[in-house]
């Protein structure tokens, strides 16, 4: 298995866990950019939000849900947070498993770089 995330998920990398049931998982980015910045993935393999479907549909709402729930377990739900889910070159994926970025804890500019 040589996807990085998938072997987060089948735990042969630590990671801190911050969430996880049958479909998801969230745990600290490695590297992070805000005082809040988890990383929701989805359990099974998708490469990029290219390769969604309709069936991911309930899937997709889940993780951005979790999201929140994370930002309001952090108290950052007042202040906000951003969801960013990066694709391809031009948005600098670097991780091939789908997932959404969870920032907060500053002030944040827009438009991002
Ligand atoms: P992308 O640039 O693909 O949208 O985001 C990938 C994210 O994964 C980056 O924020 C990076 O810091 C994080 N990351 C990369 N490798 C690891 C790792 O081994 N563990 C954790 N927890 N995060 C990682
Ligand atoms: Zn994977």
């Amino acid at each position: 298995m040589s996807c990085l995330f998938c072997r987060i998920v089948a735990g042969e990398i630590p990671a801190r866990r911050v969430y996880e049931d049958d479909d998801l998982l969230a745990f600290e980015d490695i590297n992070p950019q805000a005082p809040l910045h988890v990383l929701v993935i989805p359990k099974a393999h998708v490469a990029t939000a290219n390769d969604l479907t309709e069936a991911h549909d309930a899937l997709v709402g889940r993780m951005v849900r979790r999201g929140a729930a994370i930002a309001r377990e952090r108290g950052v739900d007042g202040s906000g947070f951003r969801t960013v889910i990066n694709c391809n070159a031009h948005a600098g994926q670097t991780v091939f498993h789908l997932h959404v970025h969870v920032l907060g804890g500053r002030p944040m500019a827009w438009p991002p770089g």
